[in-house]
């Protein structure tokens, strides 16, 4: 199903937990803040459903919250995976409970992860994210690689005077080890979830010109056209860096659709409040044609870029 701007929706970003053992500075919840209690299993698995065979989507992402802290977390996955309508199923995690659960999610049918990792300095590391442990998540990390989790990507939210000057690190730390370095630029749009602005006002960092320094020394450059025209580089190092800069560009490459913890379906990261509550719905005996006009209303609202 495509939005009025002639956006395909590929990608299903599907929050399951609001619950986080972590508390990280910059977190920007997803852009949501529950008003309902969280979807069962059950509620969760039959929206995934209705997803994919109105939309024909086949990419879907978990997240939170914190994923793993959802009990069931392996028993979606499963679920998700039997019902064999997705090809490409992901999470983004903090990795506290990477080591603990990788193989079992890769058993479940779980393909890749995301893991968020904002500093490679322990005590930064614990003051941006209110746990002390990166040596655990660097353990997640190297986990996941070897149960085959491919490929394995580092989300790196660059901070203001805090771990911007990491950037080196974090380039030959990936490169030596094989994941995906994500550069993500704070973004500062979150009055979905509250009163932050001046919170990121203090710490954002605008990447333009350390992109454009990286686009230099890249001897590739390549778009991922279908997931918000995100540029690759290919560092000289071995290292491939993923750069996330909100832009109108950005936006205009958006093909995601996102579903809060309580069933709330949403078209935009900023724009929750104009999404649907779907989880009443799911106890009714509704055709496809309903969840069709539901899934169109939210696409309709998505506007060009913010
Ligand atoms: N707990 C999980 C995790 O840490 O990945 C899932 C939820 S977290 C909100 C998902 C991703 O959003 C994280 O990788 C984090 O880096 C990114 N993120 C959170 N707040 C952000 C912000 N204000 N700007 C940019 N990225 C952000």
């Amino acid at each position: 199903m495509k939005d009025k701007c002639q956006r395909e929706i590929k990608h299903i970003r599907f929050s399951v937990t609001d619950n986080c053992n972590y508390n990280c500075i910059f977190c920007d919840n997803e852009g949501f803040i529950p008003t309902t209690n969280q979807l069962s299993v059950d509620e969760i698995i039959k929206t995934c459903r209705l997803l994919a065979e109105v939309l024909k989507v086949k990419r879907i992402k978990f997240t939170g919250g914190e994923p793993l802290c959802r009990r069931e977390i392996v028993d979606i996955i499963r679920r998700i995976n039997e019902l064999g309508l997705y090809e490409d199923i992901s999470m983004t995690t903090n990795g506290f409970l990477l080591d603990q659960k990788a193989q079992d999610l890769v058993n479940a049918g779980l393909d890749r992860v995301n893991v968020s990792l904002p500093s490679l300095k322990p005590n930064m590391y614990q003051k941006i994210t209110a746990s002390n442990s990166l040596l655990k998540v660097l353990k997640g990390l190297k986990t996941a690689k070897n149960v085959g989790l491919y490929p394995v990507k580092i989300n790196y939210v660059v901070l203001k005077g805090l771990n911007d000057n990491e950037l080196e690190e974090f380039i030959g730390f990936s490169a030596r080890h094989g994941y995906i370095l994500q550069l993500i630029e704070l973004h500062t749009r979150s009055d979905a979830v509250g009163q932050k602005k001046e919170f990121y006002e203090r710490y954002h960092v605008d990447l333009t010109d350390t992109i454009h320094q990286l686009e230099e020394e890249a001897y590739d450059v390549k778009i991922r056209g279908k997931m918000q025209n995100r540029k690759v580089l290919f560092h000289p190092n071995g290292a491939v860096i993923e750069i996330i800069h909100p832009s109108h560009e950005f936006c205009m490459g958006c093909t995601k659709l996102r579903v809060g913890c309580d069933g709330n379906l949403f078209g935009c990261l900023y724009k929750s409040d104009l999404g649907k509550n779907i989880r009443d719905d799911l106890h009714q005996d509704h055709s496809v044609a309903h969840y069709d006009k539901i899934f169109r209303t939210v696409i309709d609202s998505r506007e060009p870029y913010y």
